[in-house]
């Protein structure tokens, strides 16, 4: 497909491609849609096989966080950069310094932030070229580790789904598989477990499991059996693609709500499964979203408490989601697609945004199409 015809198949607005023989710097800025403000998302960094695919992973993953930061009700937009390399062999000073001027460049149009392949301490060095970067040290004014918040999101997320399904909020007494003993996870499980909810949790690396084990009573799972386990919330923290043709009809829960993210090995066919088996389905970008609320409040100076209640709103933005998927009788993911396009298209009819140059432009109004 012709470049041009790719860019604007899904509606994006601007892409960049950023290239500096001296560092090796080859990234992709993309910038999918600044309707509700300047586009952030990370700068992923991987060994991508073709510029191609590049491409691809930066014109998908960007029009994600439109929809993500649509949701979760944050006056942003979404965009995302690729730097083609290897994460463990190729990473200089040089190299994100030079990405921090094309950054720069862009006038605040697109913000970066650490992603797979890149850390807080490769985004200092962005900082040295560019105010446009979020996700620094804490120490340094930033709003660090943003786990302890997207696990505070899950944790309210699960709540709402308990709701939708018995009309109670209430934790006490109830089983919850965890997948992974990661940072999300080992957060959500304190939550839970204060709560009095009883958590099986695995991981594939024991250890990991083995604090949360001690200090939450949790019971430890084999990594395969996670999917059997009888308990009332699967909640997947580790891994994408876990919900497929092999894990689905395994599950022995009534709700799927969880932080990892892309969950769902193929959204419309697994989306579908789910629901034609009665499970409750928490799509992954709004239940998880803390992550990204975290670090719009460094925008705005960072308060740990602001982005903690900010969290706290995907609880009702859930419900809204399941009550829209009954309305129109559509699967959670498409309902959470829906809210975003309906506020992308209301503020697209009385917002204007930020050229990038301290000026103020009329927006253009958009289609929207959900993701695929
Ligand atoms: P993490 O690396 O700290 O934890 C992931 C854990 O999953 C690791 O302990 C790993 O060993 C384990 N794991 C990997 N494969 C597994 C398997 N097959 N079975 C069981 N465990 C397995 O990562 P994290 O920051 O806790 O993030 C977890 C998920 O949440 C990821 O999908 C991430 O993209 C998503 N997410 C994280 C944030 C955040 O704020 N950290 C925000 C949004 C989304």
């Amino acid at each position: 497909m012709d470049i041009f015809d790719k860019i604007q198949d899904k509606d994006h607005e601007e892409v960049v491609f950023c290239s500096d023989k001296t560092s090796h710097l080859k990234a992709i800025i993309a910038i999918h849609n600044t309707t509700l403000g300047p586009s952030l998302g990370g700068a992923r960094m991987w060994m991508y096989s073709s510029t191609h695919d590049a491409l691809e992973d930066a014109l998908r993953l960007s029009r994600g966080m439109t929809y993500k930061a649509a949701v979760a009700g944050l006056n942003l937009g979404g965009g995302k950069a690729v730097i083609i390399g290897n994460p463990n062999m190729n990473k200089t000073e040089a190299l994100f310094r030079s990405f921090g001027r094309y950054v720069n460049g862009l006038g605040g149009r697109y913000i970066t932030a650490e992603d797979v392949g890149t850390s807080v301490a490769d985004m200092e060095y962005v900082r040295m070229e560019t105010n446009y970067v979020t996700g620094i040290d804490r120490a340094l004014g930033g709003s660090g580790d943003p786990s302890p918040v997207t696990a505070y999101g899950v944790y309210v997320g699960i709540k709402a789904c308990l709701n939708e399904l018995t009309g109670k909020d209430s934790l006490e007494g109830k089983k919850i598989a965890v997948q992974g003993a990661g940072s999300v996870a080992s957060y959500l499980i304190g939550h839970l477990a204060k709560d009095g909810a009883k958590v099986y949790v695995t991981d594939i690396f024991k250890e990991k499991v083995k604090p949360l084990v001690e200090k939450y009573h949790a019971e430890f799972i084999e990594p395969e059996a996670i999917y059997d386990v009888d308990a009332d919330v699967f909640s997947p923290c580790a891994l994408g693609a876990i919900l497929n043709d092999n894990t689905i009809p395994r599950l022995k829960t009534k709700i799927v709500a969880g932080g990892a993210n892309n969950q769902l090995a193929d959204e419309k066919v697994h989306g579908a499964s789910l629901l034609e088996r009665g499970i409750l389905y928490a799509p992954d970008y709004v239940i998880n979203a803390g992550g990204l609320i975290n670090v719009a409040n460094e925008l705005e100076g960072y308060h740990r408490e602001r982005a903690l209640k900010q969290a706290e709103r995907i609880y009702d933005t859930m419900k809204k989601i399941f009550s829209i998927a009954k309305e129109k009788n559509i699967l959670p993911h498409q309902a959470s697609s829906h809210l975003a396009e309906e506020r992308l298209r209301a503020i697209g009819h009385l917002k204007v945004f930020h050229n990038g140059h301290g000026t103020m432009t009329q927006n253009v109004h958009k289609r929207e199409t959900a993701p695929h």
